[in-house]
């Protein structure tokens, strides 16, 4: 599975001129300001930028929110307006949960500041915004974005962003991981739970059997419950078990409604490798994903199939949800698309969309007759399995985005990012 990034980003040209460097200084508490004043902020701040070679001293930003006054945050947003007025090129603050009022504004400042090549660096986290760990920063708070309900106390907001700090990759709990020392570590007896559970489903028991196992032998839930076939039917379809984490599959429509809603492309949705220790081995987790999809086909209420008007439909599998690709006509040709992909888009299943040619050119040395299904797995890959047993696995190549990309396009849509700021600021 590509890593998803939405955001398209421009590096600066590497033109030798002095990078304009601003600091975003805040002290917010008593406490604060005892341990690290203001003013001291404000020389460590001009003092670093002043000595740095190649460093344009800009100033410093700072609001201080003195015990029982409102947190204004006049010079975050001064800094935020001179950033789009193209007189900074690099923001230094001290960390994630300084710079920020919240996580949305967070996530909102920083993207915009990225869509126009300005570089955001926290100095706690060590972290570059427009670097690659930048790019995963942003993914891992997006999860946490969608948690923050704006109208939630200011401790809840410190405890999202303290998440973050901490590494987090997950707010819930998870039967199998625990969260010791700043990371997830695997819980053995869980963890042999979870593996229990996949081993079963793939040598072909049922759901309901495998709960009633686990209930007979005497073995509960993450808080303590018995075994129930949603249970278990969330255990098989967790993505998390592989070690990687699909971020902001869901997220917070506004803070009035407080509507989760699922993630069609509003806002961009990542896959994050290796946040954590896997569990269940990303060929299993895929394995286990096909023959739900298998047994959801064989058992599937007759007459409710909808057969064969295309060679392929009722034949291509999706990996990810187990549901039938569909035809469907686009403005490139037609195309075959996982049906819940096309109805609730890509955060409901990250699965990719196949040209229709590229199909034919695949199937057109095997006899579609043959075939039981084709199971459509992440990097372009089909698995074909055949009535007599055999299986085939090929992979087919898509046109990359970045070839499509001319210069020219780039800086037209700079152009428009640039001004699309301008009109929100
Ligand atoms: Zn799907």
């Amino acid at each position: 599975m590509a890593r998803e990034v939405k955001q398209v980003t421009f590096t600066k040209a590497a033109i030798p001129k002095l990078t304009r460097v601003a600091a975003y200084a805040r002290v917010s508490s008593a406490k604060d300001a005892m341990h690290h004043s203001l003013s001291a902020q404000v020389s460590h701040y001009s003092g670093l930028i002043q000595q740095h070679p190649g460093w344009q001293y800009v100033g410093v930003y700072s609001d201080e929110a003195k015990t029982g006054t409102k947190d204004t945050r006049e010079a975050f947003v001064r800094l935020v307006s001179d950033c789009k007025a193209g007189k900074v090129d690099m923001v230094i603050t001290k960390s994630i949960s300084r710079f920020a009022r919240n996580t949305v504004t967070l996530l909102e400042t920083v993207r915009d500041l990225k869509a126009l090549g300005i570089d955001v660096f926290f100095e706690e986290q060590n972290i570059h915004t427009l670097s690659a760990d930048g790019e995963l920063m942003l993914s891992i708070l997006a999860s946490y974005a969608q948690e923050e309900s704006l109208s939630a106390s200011e401790n809840q907001k410190w405890r999202v962003r303290k998440n973050f700090e901490e590494g987090k990759p997950w707010n819930g709990t998870l039967l199998g991981y625990r969260y010791r020392n700043g990371v997830y570590v695997i819980e053995p007896d869980e963890a042999e739970t979870v593996r229990r559970i996949f081993r079963e489903f793939l040598s072909g028991k049922g759901i309901v059997s495998i709960a009633n196992g686990l209930n007979a032998d005497g073995v509960r839930t993450r808080y303590e419950n018995a075994w129930s076939k949603g249970g278990v039917s969330r255990i098989l379809r967790n993505y998390a078990y592989t070690g990687n984490l699909l971020l902001q599959k869901t997220f917070r429509e506004n803070h009035l409604t407080k509507k989760t809603v699922v993630n069609e492309g509003q806002l961009p949705m990542y896959h994050a490798e290796g946040t954590h220790e896997a569990i269940i081995s990303l060929e299993d987790y895929q394995a286990v994903q096909a023959e739900i999809a298998k047994r959801a086909k064989k058992y599937a209420p007759v007459g409710k199939c909808f057969t064969g008007r295309y060679p392929f439909s009722s034949l291509i599998v999706c990996a990810h949800c187990g549901k039938h690709y569909r035809r469907k006509i686009t403005a490139t040709g037609p195309v075959w698309i996982c049906s819940t992909y096309n109805y609730q888009g890509r955060a409901a299943c990250p699965s990719k969309q196949i040209p229709e040619p590229t199909l034919t050119a695949m199937t057109a040395d095997l006899d579609i007759g043959d075939l039981t299904e084709i199971i459509a797995e992440d990097r372009n890959t089909l698995v074909f399995r055949f009535k007599d047993g055999r299986k085939a696995v090929k992979r087919w190549q898509d046109r990359s985005r970045a070839e499509s990309w001319t210069p020219e396009m780039k800086e037209a849509a700079r152009q428009k990012a640039i001004e699309r700021n301008r009109h929100n600021g």
